[in-house]
């Protein structure tokens, strides 16, 4: 149920008494198991420095929806979390790789590394979270549970391709998620580079260099030759400092499960990136539909470890089931409540499995825009030819009905793709076809995650269904 005055002064790292001696302060008499009502609990929080966020109705959940504002000097610098993304081909692994292998914490055990779905390097003193699956499908599925773990995006351009359209959707998925971006231009090694065309092609997508007026940081590498990443490491630091990447090591442990697998040997492990506190073999953990006791810690060198910290990935086991990428972890100081919590979840998920989510479609548009949920229609444009998908996209930018706008998020030539519809399914985007049609992969997608998609033959179909749509005047389909 809602918080006992003991479990609140837990939370503000405070004896009970003291908590007490406040509440009679406030005319409230209370013991220690005794429930506290949400208004003292910011007051007296407030008296602490501490800004409570409590997310009305409070509930079983109160303790997984209660945000402690950390007191300021329990914040420390963490490290940034990087997610390298970029078109097939144009050295995402290589340069994973590259960077691993020449930067490893180094260890007393040897650095041995282990793929556990992420990993550290140092340089300088300073530590940076890579996580290792290059392409952008993890992260737009991380995104669209909710979870938001990258920091900081190194677009990879090979500098003799130059940009190509999983360049374009990289750009747009980072934006999306309002992550900045780094570009690395790769394979400068060879003699049809032209990293200067990058540079240009680039502009049309924002992504203007220092040395042209803008600010993205631009860095020549070759991930093969294993140059430049000094220099690229840098940079992630530089835009890691204006971003001013804290966390509370002491906070009530919390994260993301970046992968999770079920092992022979070991039941089901998952990889998780401490977000904040710091996470400890012993811990009750809650991760999404599962939870458990933390049984044992490896980290990315295969290595046994007692804790791990802010923005550290590690690899755990002692969960009861297997989690999916992208839940959210949270430490629990008791068993039962979080098996309760567990319980609750998972009536909640086969409840909501029942009924369709609100997800905008354009039949559906209309009711939503009355009800507020919609202030502006996310859209994604796809197209036979590049010709018609600017056409689209300068006549549907136009549409403007009571207030609400059409934002293209992404547009390109070609089939509609798996990823178009992973993207629209985290941004909660429609899918505008023309001329084209979605693959077996992204109809399937869109089917099981309810993205509407629209297919057309006709340019001025386009904006006259959005049209109609957005004023509620759309016929029925049948
Ligand atoms: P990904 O699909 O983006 O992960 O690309 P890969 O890392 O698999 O690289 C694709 C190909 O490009 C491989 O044959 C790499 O060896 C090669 N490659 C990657 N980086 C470089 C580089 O800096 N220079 C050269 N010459 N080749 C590279």
């Amino acid at each position: 149920g809602p918080m006992t005055v003991g479990e609140f002064a837990k939370l503000l790292h405070r004896e009970a008494s003291e908590i007490i001696k406040k509440l009679l302060f406030l005319g409230v008499m209370a013991t220690i198991n005794q429930e506290i009502d949400t208004d003292a609990m910011e007051l007296i929080a407030s008296e602490y420095g501490v800004e409570l966020v409590v997310k009305e109705p409070v509930d079983e959940e109160a303790i997984d929806m209660l945000v402690e504002a950390d007191n300021p000097e329990d914040l420390v610098a963490r490290p940034p979390v990087v997610t390298i993304m970029g078109h097939v081909d144009h050295g995402k692994t290589t340069l994973l790789d590259a960077i691993r292998k020449s930067r490893v914490v180094a260890t007393e055990a040897g650095g041995i590394t282990q793929h556990i779905g992420a990993y550290q390097v140092e340089v300088g003193g300073r530590k940076i979270t890579f996580l290792d699956t290059p392409g952008h499908e993890a992260f737009t599925t991380m995104r669209a549970r909710g979870a938001q773990v990258t920091d900081i995006t190194i677009l990879v351009v090979a500098a003799d391709d130059g940009v190509m359209p999983q360049t374009v959707e990289a750009i747009n998925h980072a934006k999306a998620a309002n992550v900045p971006i780094i570009v690395a231009v790769n394979k400068i090694d060879k003699p049809e580079a032209n990293p200067d065309r990058v540079k240009q092609e680039l502009t049309q997508y924002g992504l203007v260099a220092e040395e042209w007026g803008g600010d993205t940081v631009f860095v020549n590498i070759s991930a093969l030759k294993k140059e430049g990443l000094d220099q690229l490491l840098e940079m992630v630091l530089l835009v890691a400092d204006l971003q001013d990447l804290k966390a509370n090591p002491k906070a009530r442990p919390r994260g993301t499960v970046i992968e999770a697998k079920l092992d022979r040997g070991r039941g089901p492990v998952a990889t998780v990136l401490v977000q904040n506190g710091t996470l400890r073999v012993g811990d009750i953990v809650v991760a999404g539909t599962t939870y458990g006791r933390v049984r044992a810690m490896t980290n990315d060198l295969g290595k046994r470890i007692k804790e791990a910290g802010p923005s550290t990935p590690v690899e755990i086991q002692g969960l009861g089931e297997v989690p999916s990428a992208g839940d959210l972890f949270v430490v629990y100081d008791d068993e039962r409540a979080a098996r309760q919590l567990v319980q609750k979840r998972t009536n909640r998920e086969k409840a909501e499995q029942m009924q369709t989510t609100a997800r905008v479609t354009l039949d559906d548009l209309y009711r939503q825009i009355q009800e507020g949920n919609v202030k502006e229609l996310n859209v994604i444009v796809k197209a036979d030819v590049q010709g018609s998908v600017e056409a689209i996209v300068g006549s549907i930018e136009k549409i403007d009905v009571a207030g609400v706008r059409v934002k293209v998020i992404h547009r390109g030539v070609g089939a509609i793709t798996e990823s178009d519809v992973a993207l629209a399914n985290a941004s909660n985007a429609i899918i505008i076809g023309f001329q084209v049609r979605p693959d077996t992969n992204a109809a399937r997608a869109a089917e099981e995650h309810k993205v509407d998609i629209r297919l057309y033959r006709v340019i001025y179909d386009v904006t006259s269904e959005l049209e109609s749509a957005m004023k509620g005047l759309l016929e029925p389909e049948f």
